[in-house]
């Protein structure tokens, strides 16, 4: 059999590996210089005003929802097409995440959606980029606007990202970053959140240690002090130096790494058009995505045991692939503690059935993407189907 080639990899080198000695060396582990300065290049890049750096994006969720102002017994509105973070942050505040359907295309929350569950106790609302393709932002705007909702965006998935032209980052109130190791640039473990509004910046960031006062960052630190006031109850969300030594090389990379993943994203869509029974990722006009995913679609009736069966011969011949997401309406305790039946959100509930996510990272090589396209023809268009002359047409062209 060839070798394995896992779901994913991350792109870690040299520079991350010194960086990170550097770091050790340095004497300074927590807090410090290099997430100030991963934060201040963050930004830049992004094009926002504030980043603060955390050690997850479930935290910056978190904490952004605190700064809008969430209380008990709110509302908010969550596709339910994601990972299980972005509901659960809400049930922090005892307020209560409202579930919504998906576009059947990008598989995104709209404006309609978003709309149709808004009541008199919804306070804010949290799209979900999946897959790094960016949510319709101004219809969502226009909606949340009108109704006074703050509008946290969960970008795990989604730098760099663009829509209509504007960086993922800058458009809604609080925008929260993944760093976690499959996400598109890692830390490790971490996240960051970027904002215009200086007042929620300073609360993510007093909040993210234990509610300080803000001089207490620095206080082990040359000009530091050791006096610091409680100002609130906080958490402990800060990211460690040792993390953004990971992140600044990342960060530096992350243009290349999306260019990378646009490349081998365009040769999956060469390679995979025309399967029977296989659907390919639909991409708006308005967006250019940043291809965290590769989430194709699998008709039940392709083969005996639908996608289940595909996930079970790709693994046979030592191809790793994953299901994003689970609906959250399908797991215990949202059908539990929300009461939401599977034909309640029937666009999420049908496409769960089918989809299934390729192999897509920088690391792989062209011939590891061609080698998915065969296996994945192989199994859904067995060969007394297709002409030998095709199947020589369709090598050439991908290769
Ligand atoms: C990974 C992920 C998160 C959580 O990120 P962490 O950094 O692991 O906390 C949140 N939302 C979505 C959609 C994700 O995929």
């Amino acid at each position: 059999m060839n070798e394995a080639l896992p779901f994913h990899l991350a792109s870690i080198g040299e520079d991350e590996i010194e960086s990170v000695v550097e770091t050790l060396r340095s004497g300074w582990l927590t807090t410090g210089a290099r997430v100030r300065q991963f934060e201040e290049r963050f930004a830049e890049r992004v094009g926002a005003e504030f980043g603060v750096a955390l050690n997850s994006c479930t935290a910056a969720l978190h904490l952004a929802l605190e700064a809008v102002g969430l209380e008990e017994g709110d509302e908010v509105i969550v596709p339910t097409m994601t990972f299980a973070a972005t509901a659960e942050v809400v049930t922090y505040f005892k307020a209560r995440p409202v579930l919504v359907d998906v576009r059947p295309d990008t598989l995104n929350l709209d404006a309609e959606g978003v709309e149709a569950a808004i009541t008199g106790r919804t306070r804010a609302v949290i799209p979900v980029h999946f897959a790094g393709h960016p949510c319709e932002m101004d219809p969502i705007l226009e909606v949340a606007r009108r109704h006074g909702l703050a509008v946290v965006e969960d970008a795990a998935h989604a730098f760099p990202a663009r829509y209509r032209g504007r960086e993922i980052g800058t458009i809604g109130d609080i925008t929260c970053f993944s760093f976690y190791p499959t996400k598109p640039i890692t830390t490790g473990e971490g996240g960051m959140a970027t904002t215009q509004n200086r007042a929620w910046s300073d609360r993510i960031r007093s909040m993210s240690l234990h509610g300080l006062s803000r001089d207490a960052w620095n206080r082990y630190g040359a000009r530091g002090s050791w006096r610091y006031d409680i100002a609130e109850a906080g958490y402990k969300y800060n990211m460690t130096d040792v993390a953004a030594a990971i992140g600044l090389p990342q960060l530096d990379k992350a243009d290349a790494l999306w260019a990378r993943r646009k490349d081998l994203a365009a040769r999956y869509r060469a390679g995979l058009q025309g399967i029977p029974g296989l659907e390919l990722p639909v991409v708006a006009e308005d967006v250019d995505p940043a291809w965290h995913l590769f989430v194709v679609r699998v008709d039940p009736q392709a083969l005996p045991g639908g996608r289940d069966e595909l996930v079970e011969r790709l693994a046979a011949d030592g191809i790793g692939t994953s299901v994003h997401f689970i609906p959250l309406h399908l797991h215990e305790y949202y059908r539990k503690t929300l009461g939401v039946r599977p034909e309640d959100l029937p666009h999420a509930t049908e496409a769960f059935e089918r989809i299934l996510s390729l192999p897509l990272y920088p690391a792989m090589r062209d011939h590891d993407i061609d080698r998915v396209v065969d296996v994945v023809r192989k199994h859904l268009q067995p060969q007394s189907m297709q002409p030998a002359a095709d199947v020589a047409a369709t090598r050439s062209a991908t290769r």
